[in-house]
């Protein structure tokens, strides 16, 4: 995989216009929480399909996140609110303390949705019946492929119905009050 393709980090647009297509009942459960930390939007979709892949097999599995990242909320500049639009499954998926692997053709399949704006926000892996935690190999993967501030990982073990989301290099946890399923296509 291109990791190369991450060193730049983009300015991030403002969270103003995606809260207004998200409508009033929408934008409020997103932005009227009891802590500033940023917000994770999944949609229905992308959960499903993560959901499917992860149910595939009891060994650790992954892949890529795409979607957007807005700044702006309650006036912050970094990633405030990230929206996973879509997953790419890899068949091949082996996370170690140096490397992590996907297969060539995850970014095949990510291209157009990259060429239509999309930014790789992160990864998803399965911790299966291990609970949904970032382990120590996990932060290290996350710092050195997922490292801008909007960088999103999403661990889930499909057997205890676990989900978590860590944010950033240093794979700061995401309140779980803060992650939104949302049912639309925003
Ligand atoms: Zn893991």
């Amino acid at each position: 995989m291109r990791w190369q393709d991450q060193t730049e980090a983009p300015a991030l647009p403002s969270a103003a216009a995606f809260l207004t297509r998200l409508g009033v009942l929408d934008s409020v459960r997103l932005t009227q929480r009891g802590n500033t930390s940023p917000r994770v939007v999944i949609t229905a979709d992308c959960l499903e399909a993560i959901s499917f892949h992860l149910a595939k097999a009891r060994t650790e599995m992954g892949g890529l996140l795409l979607g957007r990242a807005y700044a702006g909320l309650n006036g912050q500049a970094d990633a405030q609110i990230l929206v996973a639009a879509r997953s790419v499954p890899s068949q091949a998926f082996d996370s170690t303390n140096v490397s992590l692997r996907m297969e060539a053709e995850v970014w095949t399949a990510a291209r157009p949705f990259l060429d239509k704006g999309d930014i790789v926000l992160g990864w998803y892996h399965s911790h299966p019946d291990l609970g949904a935690f970032f382990s120590d190999t996990d932060r290290t993967t996350q710092r050195a492929f997922f490292r801008q501030p909007y960088s999103l990982g999403i661990v889930i073990d499909p057997v205890r119905q676990e989900m978590k989301a860590y944010l950033g290099p240093d794979s700061a946890p995401i309140p779980a009050e803060n992650v939104m399923v949302y049912e639309g296509h925003p």
